[in-house]
């Protein structure tokens, strides 16, 4: 991981602070998020040259062809799941481990996947490093987790041409999925809430823009 970037400043928080701004003028409301997003130093992610671009609201490569998310689409899709503390929470594409420190701040108790050993390796080494220890694990995430299920919310990182089937079935009644679906390049941000064993609700939520979400029920 970045070793030169490890301190967190005055400077650093005021970044965070006005980017905070920015994300609640684009609409995002729920303060648990809010306050992961100030708490979170994004720049820790980044190499040292590259400190002010942690904190605009852009997405950045972090290797393995791979992205961090964007601010605003850690926030949407945070803010979308509706988090009480002890959900139970599945993340699909652990990447960076960003997405994960938001959603363990906000209280979860998070397992997340991610499909490329390269980044499961190095993110599961980096994340306790600072204090944040999500169960780890490196596989399909399309497939969901079979033995830990049922989850009471699922978000998946990566855009796919679908909604697994899997993941589907390993949600709680209650619970939600929040997963970016449609063609490569652009995805609808859909959020689905399970109501009973057979009926599941969705709404529509906007257009994003994914890496690719690989695997059985993927790309
Ligand atoms: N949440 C991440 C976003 C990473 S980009 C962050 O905050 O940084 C999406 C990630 O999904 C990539 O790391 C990619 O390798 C991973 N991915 C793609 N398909 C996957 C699958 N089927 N199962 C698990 N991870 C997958």
């Amino acid at each position: 991981m970045i070793k030169d970037n490890l301190i967190d400043t005055y400077k650093h928080k005021g970044m965070r602070k006005t980017l905070v701004s920015l994300l609640q003028t684009k609409g995002i409301t729920d303060r648990k998020v809010l306050a992961a997003i100030e708490k979170i130093p994004r720049h820790y992610f980044f190499e040292s040259a590259f400190t002010e671009q942690a904190y605009q609201d852009i997405a950045f490569p972090i290797g393995e062809g791979q992205t961090i998310s964007q601010p605003y689409t850690v926030a949407v899709q945070s803010q979308l799941l509706n988090i009480k503390s002890g959900d139970k929470i599945l993340e699909i594409g652990t990447g960076s481990g960003y997405q994960s420190m938001v959603l363990l701040e906000m209280g979860a108790n998070l397992y997340t996947i991610e499909y490329n050993k390269i980044l499961y390796e190095r993110t599961r080494k980096f994340l306790p490093s600072i204090g944040y220890s999500p169960k780890f694990f490196n596989g399909d995430g399309t497939k969901g987790l079979e033995a830990f299920a049922p989850f009471d919310k699922i978000i998946v990182t990566a855009g796919g041409p679908q909604i697994p089937e899997s993941l589907l079935k390993q949600l709680t009644i209650g619970g939600i999925i929040v997963i970016p679906v449609g063609g490569e390049g652009k995805q609808k941000m859909l959020k689905i809430t399970r109501k009973s064993e057979t009926d599941f609700e969705r709404e529509d939520h906007g257009d994003f823009a994914f890496v690719k979400l690989l695997g059985k029920e993927g790309w």
